[in-house]
């Protein structure tokens, strides 16, 4: 099977024969296709699509091109969350304990942030001593003891996937639903899960921008991952402010241990609801409970009874980290030296805050990474002060800005007085979740 004769049958609209996308996959090893072959097949992809079951064969092609973590002698449901990426998006840390609390068994792998979104690894890591490079037995006791384990992805974890998205990130072919969906599920179903939410963000922080782009996404991988044998639901969430307070890494650690904590003052409403959202979704998927109604008080009961932030202790030091973190964050947690507040240029009501251009803020502070390879410094970041629908006076605090360097505010600022709309009346409301799918 010729790749050129493949590339072609994909340029001319054709539907690809599952051994053609085995050909395809095959060719990401070593020696395989030359990176122009694959690259030019991923843009016949961008342009012409691939039909559900297409997709799903790539999907499942891109699974086993790696492991499938075997979780057969670990007893209970595995079922595991996955967002499509956000701005201050640190829910992972809060519904994976609340979740395990209730019963469900939660094997985590997750990335690592890229651009004006944070990941989950690099979140954990601004833990002292957290591990997220477990072995795969460690994570097995993890989840055999905790019920929960969040670690990254190891190189065996659909290795097609790494080779794919390094050339889609460098060819603009990023941005095409059937390739962003079998990327998405041949990692997950790699971790030996059986039921997977999604929460997919739409607004303007997010990757899809709307109702229309996020909900085709999120067809996409009800249909895919159903097809691959996952019980999946797809929840569409609002991104375009950022979620919860924080924006940086230890700033959002700290914010979910506020969120287990049950202390209000320090924490956000959108992030608690979400949360707790998501989590009785995991709980009735696992078949904890059967409604949605008993998961979300049970999911609640978790939260104010301490028994979520139990878990979330054990976990961390279960993971080599200081579990002092789940009581006392700011004696743990590396804070930043220095702090400045972004004021408010007039009084009124705050309507709007641009997820995208406080994200951008965070990673030109230094929370985020331009570019795979960059580091990042887990003590910086932003604090939303006046989240939307607060009433202001003019000189009121909108951000304080956590940083080290006296060069990287002068590069962030800016961007944080743009993000800020304020009008004379209170904005109406809008809600976070905008559809459920599946
Ligand atoms: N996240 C992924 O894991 N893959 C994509 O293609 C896009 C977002």
């Amino acid at each position: 099977m010729r790749a050129a004769d493949i590339i072609r049958r994909k340029r001319d609209g054709g539907e690809l024969t599952p051994a053609e996308v085995g050909a395809f996959v095959a060719g990401t090893k070593p020696g395989g296709w030359p990176e122009y072959q694959l690259s030019a097949l991923l843009m016949a992809i961008y342009f012409r699509g691939m039909t559900a079951a297409e997709t799903a064969t790539l999907t499942a092609a891109m699974t086993d091109s790696g492991v499938r973590v075997d979780l057969a002698d670990v007893p209970g449901t595995k079922v595991d969350k996955h967002s499509t990426g956000g701005v201050g998006d640190k829910t992972s840390l809060i519904l994976g304990p609340l979740a395990a609390a209730c019963g469900v068994v939660v094997p985590m792998m997750s990335g690592r942030g890229l651009g004006h979104t944070g990941g989950t690894l690099d979140k954990l890591e601004s833990i002292p001593g957290f591990r997220v490079d477990l072995s795969l037995d460690e994570f097995r006791a993890a989840l055999r003891e905790v019920g929960i384990g969040m670690i990254g992805q190891t190189a065996d974890v659909a290795p097609a996937d790494k080779v794919l998205y390094a050339l889609r990130d460098v060819t603009a072919t990023v941005e095409s639903v059937p390739l962003i969906t079998a990327s998405i599920l041949s990692k997950k179903l790699a971790e030996g899960i059986s039921g997977l939410v999604l929460d997919v963000k739409c607004g303007r922080g997010a990757f899809m921008k709307t109702l229309l782009e996020a909900r085709e996404l999120a067809e996409s991988l009800v249909t895919v991952g159903t097809a691959n044998g996952l019980r999946v639901e797809a929840v569409i969430t609002a991104m375009d402010a950022p979620l919860g307070r924080a924006v940086g890494n230890a700033l959002e650690v700290a914010e979910c241990v506020a969120i287990l904590s049950g202390d209000g003052k320090r924490a956000a409403d959108d992030l608690s609801e979400l949360s707790v959202l998501l989590a009785a979704r995991m709980v009735r998927l696992a078949g904890v409970e059967s409604t949605l109604e008993a998961a979300t008080v049970r999911v609640r009961q978790a939260l104010t009874d301490g028994s979520a932030r139990a878990v979330f202790r054990r976990m961390v030091a279960q993971q080599g980290g200081d579990p002092r973190v789940a009581d006392d964050p700011w004696g743990v947690l590396p804070a930043a030296p220095h702090r400045v507040s972004v004021p408010a240029r007039r009084a009124g009501y705050v309507t709007a805050i641009d997820a995208e251009l406080v994200g951008t803020a965070a990673m030109r502070l230094g929370a985020g990474r331009a570019r795979a390879k960059d580091a990042v410094d887990p003590a910086v970041g932003v604090w939303v002060e006046a989240p939307v629908g607060t009433r202001v006076a003019t000189g009121e605090g909108l951000f304080t800005v956590h940083y080290r360097d006296a060069a990287t505010p002068a590069a962030a600022l800016p961007l944080l007085e743009a993000a800020v709309t304020i009008g004379d009346a209170a904005p109406t409301k809008t809600p976070l979740v905008l559809e459920v799918i599946g």
